[in-house]
């Protein structure tokens, strides 16, 4: 706790000194924010390389084909002219997808048995892509760049550590040893992803109310099997609940 709001104190103080902050799409959260988008971009197009060239596409047309109808969809809504949108069906049974700064999305395809119509997988999409949309990737590394740093020297860092940021951002996303697989993000940034999410499906014309029967689904199969996407996006037994308040609320604003 006590590091937390250490943490939180810095980022005020670096917010106040030196206009590192921005704040969220869709959500209007002020965040601490060290890096720019063009080099979130850069390092996210990078990484997307690293991943196509240790990964097997999978040549499961059908499935490439609905993530690429779905993905397509939610992109555009998303409001990034500046991203050149990609989307790739990998060949791994690990239950898992990601999108990196930039537009690519990957899908592997052990997710696929767990996505039933384009609705729900629009589910996972739309999250995925709220995470990039809002930047959590770039302000996990603004907050280790801190931590690792410390206050003092924040002047420097932003003045001159713009080549330091290739092995922040690798850090922040786990490319490396185990490419394309990122940390586990915050319960906040779980949570803050749902609801943009949400809103981006809706947006696209999809049924919000898929993200109850997927997130149900998602929670038994990590029941039975430790999942590789619960391990990276921590489910909370509070995720479905707040989904639910969310969609109630549209209802009653209706
Ligand atoms: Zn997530």
């Amino acid at each position: 706790m006590r590091k937390h709001l250490l943490c939180s104190f810095i980022a005020l103080i670096a917010c106040m000194s030196f206009s590192a902050c921005s704040s969220t799409a869709l959500t209007n959260r002020s965040q601490l924010m060290l890096l720019n988008s063009q080099e979130e971009i850069a390092l996210g197009e990078q990484s997307a390389k690293q991943v196509l060239q240790q990964s097997k596409v999978s040549n499961n047309q059908k499935q490439a084909q609905m993530i690429q109808r779905v993905g397509q969809r939610i992109a555009d809504v998303a409001e990034r002219p500046d991203f050149v949108w990609e989307f790739y069906l990998l060949e791994d049974e690990q239950v898992n997808a990601f999108c990196l700064p930039g537009g690519k999305v990957f899908v592997y395809t052990g997710l696929m048995p767990l996505v039933a119509s384009d609705d729900e997988l629009a589910v996972v999409l739309s999250h995925e892509i709220a995470h990039t949309i809002l930047r959590h990737g770039a302000e996990r590394m603004s907050m280790q760049t801190l931590q690792q740093i410390g206050g003092g020297l924040l002047g420097v860092i932003i003045g001159s550590a713009a080549p330091g940021y290739s092995n922040l951002f690798n850090q922040a996303y786990s490319i490396g040893s185990n490419v394309g697989v990122m940390l586990p993000f915050s319960r906040s940034h779980e949570l803050e992803a749902d609801k943009a999410g949400i809103l981006l499906m809706q947006k696209a014309g999809y049924n919000p109310k898929a993200a109850i029967s997927f997130w149900q689904k998602m929670s038994k199969n990590g029941e039975k099997n430790p999942s590789d996407f619960l391990s990276t996006h921590p489910n909370d037994s509070k995720r479905i609940a707040e989904i639910e308040k969310l969609l109630a609320q549209q209802e009653q604003k209706k």
